[in-house]
């Protein structure tokens, strides 16, 4: 055979293959350790519910025939666990979904009666006041069903963590149509607000243990809202409430 020699430049598209190469092992090894912390995760966070069914259903056999109080509690406890446990299944399963062959059905949406109807929806199931404020944009340009998900998820959790009133704020500047989720509850420490995009991640579990949420909520806000190319900005103050805003890009040339 005859002996190649490598040009300066083959050397340098050399280096380049290689360098891309190992860049590309680095994200793919990335995205594997990070797969294998979910399925870790998932499994310990689907154990504590288990655990928890299991125990009472061990003392409703020991002891519920004879005392209806404990056959009371336990079976109260049964029923919230599995319905956290139910709840937390259906989240996965949304994070599993094939992002790639999730078709978005981009389309003109009326935003004052989209907002109208959740806020309605979740006034009548809670019997709380939900409202909506400002000058509402005409019409947005979005995915009807993966916009209602989540601003369901924004509405819930400002139900979770307060009790008064949950107000809806509209309105629109050059770029954006906002979207405004307000409400007067607990409110986030500062230090908290960084992670509570992550998946499981809650925070101060005593605080939350009577919400019986899953910390999943946000990470499909998350998901959600980067489809859709929205940004999510979180304003939040201890004791006074906080205000999770959707910053939805304006489409002029399509509308
Ligand atoms: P969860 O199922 O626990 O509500 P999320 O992912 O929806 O999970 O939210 C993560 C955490 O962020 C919650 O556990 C809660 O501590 C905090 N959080 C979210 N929304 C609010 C809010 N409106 N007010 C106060 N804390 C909130």
């Amino acid at each position: 055979y005859e002996k190649m020699e490598l040009t300066d430049k083959g050397k340098d598209e050399l280096t380049e293959i290689s360098r891309t190469f190992n860049s590309m092992m680095e994200k793919l090894e990335q995205h594997y350790q990070k797969q294998q912390q979910f399925v870790s995760n998932a499994s310990h966070e689907l154990k504590t519910p288990i655990t928890v069914i299991e125990s009472y259903a061990k003392l409703l056999l020991r002891r519920g025939f004879e005392n209806e109080e404990v056959t009371k509690e336990s079976l109260q406890a049964i029923a919230n666990e599995s319905g956290r446990m139910h709840e937390m299944v259906l989240q996965l399963l949304e994070l599993a979904k094939n992002k790639e062959q999730l078709e978005i059905q981009w389309a003109h949406i009326e935003l004052a009666p989209l907002l109208e109807k959740a806020t309605a929806q979740m006034q009548q199931a809670y019997h709380r006041p939900f409202s909506v404020h400002g000058s509402v944009p005409a019409r947005i340009y979005s995915d009807e069903k993966m916009l209602k998900q989540l601003l369901f998820i924004l509405l819930d959790n400002a139900r979770k963590y307060s009790e008064g009133e949950v107000r809806v704020h509209a309105s629109e500047n050059d770029q954006y149509v906002l979207i405004t989720i307000q409400d007067y509850g607990v409110g986030i420490p500062e230090a908290h607000i960084p992670h509570l995009f992550e998946r499981f991640y809650r925070v101060g579990e005593d605080r939350n243990r009577k919400t019986g949420g899953t910390g999943l909520g946000l990470a499909i806000a998350k998901e959600l809202a980067d489809q859709l190319g929205i940004t999510i900005e979180v304003e939040s103050t201890v004791d006074k409430g906080s205000s999770f805003t959707l910053f939805v890009p304006r489409k002029e040339e399509l509308q």
